[in-house]
């Protein structure tokens, strides 16, 4: 479960030690995979906690042989669970009681928050920089089933002013992955829009709207499955547009 070359913006691409370039054995997203510095042998560690026989469609992974069922199926959630793992280890935390509360620990509050509108399977999930929006959309490529994505942007005073980032989200590949429409909202939907569309998807199947209600309106449409995308201040907007339905 990993990706081959670095097709995004790469956080750590320096050793923060002696700033040599880190050579990467493989690549997650932002600096996360598994990375030394050949000159100093920064991040030649010890691994002590490995998920092995990850399986994202039935949402399981293990640790030291022990199987953990998950509520979510994105790589960057089993990170942070491999985190807890650990942590509950070094305090002797019995497993059972990990199993339990991992098996049952669901996001919610649009962190890739699972919701079902009148039978329309929609995901929503808070990006407010490249990183995040990358893992959004990674998730997005990886499900198998048709769907169409809703990107709402603004650029209130939380967000800040400058949208230069979106420039380093990765929109390619999208319709190979089966993405047949895409609406774009927020105080920013052309500058969105125009991003997307440079990367290559059909122009006539990116549809902005400067109305959020619109937007939802229009994207609840059909029934194909959705996937929400929203920034800081775009997140509960888009959620309570998406709840009213
Ligand atoms: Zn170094």
């Amino acid at each position: 479960m990993q990706q081959n070359g670095i097709q995004e913006a790469g956080e750590g691409k320096f050793c923060p030690f002696c700033k040599s370039r880190l050579e990467y054995e493989y690549y997650q997203y932002s600096h996360v995979g598994k990375f030394s510095c050949p000159n100093c042998d920064y991040g030649n560690y010890p691994i002590y906690k490995e998920a092995k026989n990850i399986n994202l469609k039935t949402k399981t992974f293990e640790v030291d042989g022990i199987s953990y069922q998950i509520q979510d199926n994105s790589i960057y959630t089993i990170y942070n669970y491999v985190a807890v793992i650990s942590v509950m280890n070094i305090y002797h935390i019995d497993t059972e009681d990990v199993i339990k509360a991992l098996s049952k620990f669901a996001l919610n509050n649009g962190r890739l928050e699972n919701i079902n509108v009148n039978g329309v399977p929609t995901i929503i999930n808070l990006a407010k920089n490249p990183t995040g929006a990358n893992v959004s959309l990674r998730l997005l490529k990886e499900d198998e089933d048709e769907k169409e994505l809703l990107f709402v942007l603004n650029d209130n005073i939380a967000d800040g002013f400058d949208v230069s980032w979106i420039w380093d989200i990765n929109f390619n590949q999208l319709q190979e992955h089966k993405v047949t429409r895409i609406i774009t909202a927020g105080t920013r939907p052309y500058d969105i829009a125009i991003r997307i569309k440079t990367a290559g998807f059909d122009p006539e199947k990116i549809i902005p709207y400067e109305n959020l209600e619109l937007a939802v309106q229009e994207l609840y449409k059909t029934n194909v499955k959705k996937y929400v995308i929203a920034n800081y201040t775009a997140l509960q907007p888009t959620r309570h547009a998406i709840l009213k339905k």
